[in-house]
C-alpha cells in the first residue's frame, strides 16, 4: 500500500485533478467560485488541512 494520499476535491470529495486543482473538475471549481461570489462560502474553522500556498508542493510527509 504505497499509495500517496491525494488531495480531495473540497466540493465533492473526489480525488483532485491537477488540471483543476484543488478541485476534481472545472465544474467543482465553478461551484466553489460561485460560493465565493454569492457569499455562501463558509470557511471551516481550524481545519487540520493547511492551505495550499505553493504550486505543486507536496506537504505530505
Ligand atoms: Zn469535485
Amino acid at each position: 500500500m504505497a499509495e500517496s494520499p491525494k488531495k480531495k476535491c473540497p466540493i465533492c470529495g473526489k480525488p483532485m485533478v491537477e488540471e483543476f486543482k484543488p478541485f476534481c473538475s472545472r465544474r467543482c471549481a465553478d461551484i466553489d467560485l460561485n460560493r465565493w461570489l454569492t457569499g455562501n462560502y463558509v470557511i471551516p474553522a481550524r481545519d487540520d488541512e493547511p492551505l495550499p500556498d505553493a504550486d505543486g508542493e507536496d506537504e505530505n510527509f
